[in-house]
């Protein structure tokens, strides 16, 4: 078992033909399950005139209503308390809360029943197996064990596999390090951002140089910063090991991954989803590859609270080549791109936090942490960029390169503001460098 490439040798290698058919059963079935089991999707997709028996082709999937995260909001905190009509099972039956992180508004609840959390380790396994993960490892879990789905399944999947798991839990950043050392792990899964404060704690707190650990594979999620060239090398220098990305979300499920091969993008798990790319000014749905769309997304088999026609706001393209690994599972190309919310315009040119983040972290003598600030001065829209600058790096070194590759990269002129390290805020989990003061 441990020689084998694949977790699921028959679904990851299967046609993309069968794959279709797969999906279109399996998506019947969660539509026809959730049609009789919750007023809620009753209702939204009665008021279309869309009944199971209109499900004829695969086609006919896309004449189905989405689903946008406001509408979960309005109905949490009715009956059935407190997750209201989209519940699909007995209240009885749920078996784990979680919540998402309210980044984006209010936290939306997420019930699972026993089933759905031995679904969401089966999905993590095809992650953790794709990326090497063997019962031979040691796997840190530098997370929280909390609300927050983050790393749960993870954890789950890691045991599922055979791995030996070490909870991080409520240890703090130096504890955390300093049991990484004492028990010689060899992966651990962690936001970009968190992965970097670690690196950056290891040398400039304790002296430790994170290269000398045995972490030899690290898994991230929670942010696009694995998809960002120069976010994934900084990490993979610091600790000295391959960083994979995945892309998953509480409402949704582990959706998404990257292989050992690295092929700069990330497989979707067309046996247990079926993903969606919209076109965001005509809501076309786009098959051809390297048109970017927002994902409309639909977890096959989640049954507590199901996730059918999500609307994600996940902007992400079809890769036009097919993975080397031998999975027959599509790649996105560069991972999730952003979010259509975040896709801001600004002087009139779109702009993507992303494409920031790119070039500080291309740049040697940057830290790894900066600040974009949009606001208005007058009618003209204004973009600050504050930066660190490492110990032995001036101002002048950087300066000039920094300012050609942003226009080149974006489009844009920058304010540019230069801080000694350490003087920009440090996060644990989630970042939130963009900040649009336009919108108050
Ligand atoms: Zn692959």
């Amino acid at each position: 078992m441990t020689g084998q490439p694949y977790w699921n040798p028959v679904l990851e290698t299967l046609p993309q033909e069968k794959l279709k058919q797969l999906q279109f059963k399996k998506f019947k079935r969660i539509f026809i399950w959730a049609y009789g089991h919750s007023k809620f999707h009753k209702d939204l997709y009665d008021k279309a005139g869309i009944t199971p028996d209109h499900i004829k082709s695969f086609e006919d999937i896309q004449k189905i209503p989405k689903v946008e995260k406001s509408m979960m909001r309005d109905i949490q905190n009715k009956d059935p308390f407190p997750y209201g009509d989209a519940l699909c099972v007995p209240l009885e039956e749920v078996s784990a809360f979680r919540q998402t992180s309210g980044t984006t508004g209010q936290p939306v609840y997420q019930p699972d029943t026993w089933q759905d959390w031995e679904w969401w380790s089966e999905c993590w396994s095809f992650i953790l197996w794709a990326q090497g993960y063997r019962p031979r490892d040691r796997v840190f879990v530098p997370f929280g064990y909390n609300i927050f789905v983050a790393f749960w399944a993870g954890h789950y999947a890691a045991e599922k596999l055979g791995c030996e798991v070490v909870p991080g839990g409520v240890l703090d950043t130096q504890a955390r390090i300093l049991k990484i050392q004492e028990l010689q792990a060899t992966a651990m899964m962690a936001t970009p951002t968190y992965v970097l404060r670690m690196a950056d704690v290891a040398r400039h707190q304790m002296g430790i140089d994170p290269a000398t650990l045995a972490i030899n594979k690290i898994t991230c999620a929670g942010e696009p910063g694995a998809g960002i060239t120069s976010t994934k090398k900084r990490m993979e220098e610091a600790f000295g090991a391959k960083v994979y990305d995945h892309s998953g979300a509480t409402e949704i499920g582990a959706w998404s991954y990257e292989c050992t091969d690295q092929p700069h993008g990330m497989h979707v798990n067309e046996a247990m989803f079926l993903v969606e790319i919209e076109d965001i000014k005509t809501g076309r749905i786009i098959e051809e590859p390297g048109k970017k769309g927002k994902m409309v997304i639909t977890a096959l088999d989640r049954i507590a609270q199901p996730c059918i026609r999500f609307d994600s706001k996940d902007v992400i393209q079809w890769d036009s080549e097919p993975c080397s690994c031998g999975r027959t599972f599509r790649l996105i190309k560069g991972g999730v791109i952003g979010r259509a919310d975040d896709i801001t315009k600004v002087k009139g040119v779109l702009l993507s936090p992303a494409a920031i983040e790119e070039v500080v972290r291309s740049i040697d003598g940057l830290g790894d942490e900066f600040e974009v600030i949009v606001d208005k001065q007058g009618d003209v829209d204004r973009i600050k960029l504050k930066v660190e600058l490492m110990p032995g790096t001036s101002k002048a070194a950087v300066e000039n390169v920094l300012k050609d590759q942003l226009r080149l990269k974006t489009n844009l002129g920058y304010r540019i503001e230069y801080y000694d390290y350490g003087h920009l805020q440090r996060y644990e989990i989630k970042a939130k460098r963009f900040k649009d003061l336009r919108k108050k």
